[in-house]
């Protein structure tokens, strides 16, 4: 964690005394006893508690099936196996994101391409989807940003009038909702991720969300191996002990003992929602009177689950660029961050050929991000200190 600082670059003491992170988990003596449970009992790996947390996941997003992962970012490469990805198919993805949502299309040999984004909402823009879709076009991964859903409506029209498999990336949106449906049986497949950032945390791992028996089948395959022991799927059978490898899969396993922490986090899940979105209420309300920024805007037919807040400088009304006001803001002890560079311009999709100006919304949008700090476990006063640096540092800069 940063140490804390002594000195604002705005001059005199930092607004904060103690450093506040952009994102934090929370735990409770609940959570851990569950963890205890599991490691005096027989199973550590993939026994009746990963069923369970699948089970319960399922239930709780309205989805036929769940199979739980050891990180998001496997959930979505079993996903893309599971969908047929291969070696010349084309997949488009936003460039807003985490590199894993277009890294797990390198994965199967396919190739990412980069549709621009909705300069309000942020999220993948559907016209721009249509417009680069080809012949070799298989699958769409479009990312709820910050936990607000994507435009499903047409997302769901494009997808059925080309025979796209649409693979969700819901790593922030757990506990979202789209026209009153829960994020989690919209799309062919839904990834979650429960990395200690996100709003329910089992340390590292993941689950796909699907209603497709198919698929199903194939992620609890790939997520083992490749093997199966189903009697129906055998070539031959040498009795009870046999099993089959029939595909290259991995061990990308969950096991009991984080998914013990998964169950006893989910209970918790709608409170965690309900504190970010009071959250953001506050920085909303607090932040009008800022002008140099542009406050998060929500689609009407998206019900966020506010895993991040970002919001957009207005840098044209600005002494200083991003990187001046990150900064300032880091030596008032307050935790921003910046998500995220577009995909594409990381040096090892440089490398591939992707050239800078392919996706302009992003970029500009790259360059006047921030995003504040947003947990659950931050309170009123916590916030209150957020809006007060960032009045002081904008202050400082125009
Ligand atoms: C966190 C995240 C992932 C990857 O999840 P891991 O569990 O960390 O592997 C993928 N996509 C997005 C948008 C994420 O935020």
């Amino acid at each position: 964690m940063t140490t804390e600082n002594k000195l604002a670059i705005t001059g005199g003491k930092p607004v904060r005394d103690s450093y506040l992170p952009y994102g934090r988990q929370w735990l409770d003596e609940d959570d851990i006893q569950s963890v205890v449970d599991v490691l005096r009992g027989d199973y550590l790996t993939t026994g009746p508690t990963i069923d369970l947390f699948e089970e319960k996941v399922a239930d709780y997003v309205g989805s036929h099936y769940a199979v739980a992962f050891s990180s998001g970012t496997a959930a979505l490469h079993a996903a893309c196996f599971a969908a047929g990805i291969s070696q010349g198919d084309e997949v488009i993805t936003t460039p807003i994101t985490f590199a894993a949502s277009a890294n797990c299309i390198l994965y199967m040999g396919a190739k990412p391409v980069f549709a621009d984004i909705d300069p309000l909402t942020y999220n993948i823009d559907p016209d721009s989807i249509e417009k680069l879709i080809t012949p070799k076009t298989k699958a769409i991964i479009p990312v709820d940003f910050t936990g607000q859903p994507v435009n499903h409506d047409q997302i769901q029209k494009i997808a059925k009038a080309h025979n796209l498999i649409v693979i969700e990336d819901a790593a922030h949106a757990l506990g979202a909702s789209y026209k009153g449906e829960t994020i989690g049986s919209i799309s062919d497949m839904t990834m979650f991720s429960f990395h200690p950032v996100k709003h329910i945390t089992t340390g590292e791992g993941g689950m796909i969300t699907t209603n497709n028996r198919e698929y199903y089948e194939k992620l609890l395959q790939f997520r083992s191996h490749g093997i199966t022991r189903d009697p129906k799927k055998l070539s031959q059978n040498h009795g009870s002990w046999y099993y089959e490898m029939h595909f290259l899969g991995f061990n990308y396993r969950m096991t009991d003992i984080q998914a013990s922490l998964g169950i006893s986090q989910l209970q918790k899940l709608n409170d965690f929602i309900k504190k970010r979105r009071h959250l953001a209420r506050t920085y909303n309300d607090k932040l009008k009177a800022i002008s140099h920024i542009h406050l998060p805007i929500q689609d009407a037919a998206s019900t966020s689950s506010w895993h991040l807040y970002v919001i957009d400088l207005k840098l044209d009304s600005l002494k200083g660029n991003r990187d001046d006001i990150f900064n300032a803001m880091q030596k008032e002890n307050i935790g921003v961050n910046v998500h995220y560079i577009p995909v594409y311009l990381h040096p090892y999709y440089q490398r591939l050929g992707y050239q800078e100006g392919l996706c302009p919304n992003a970029e500009k949008l790259y360059k006047g991000m921030i995003t504040l700090p947003l947990f659950q476990s931050m309170n009123e006063e916590d916030a209150d200190d957020v809006i007060k640096a960032l009045k002081k540092v904008v202050n400082y800069y125009s």
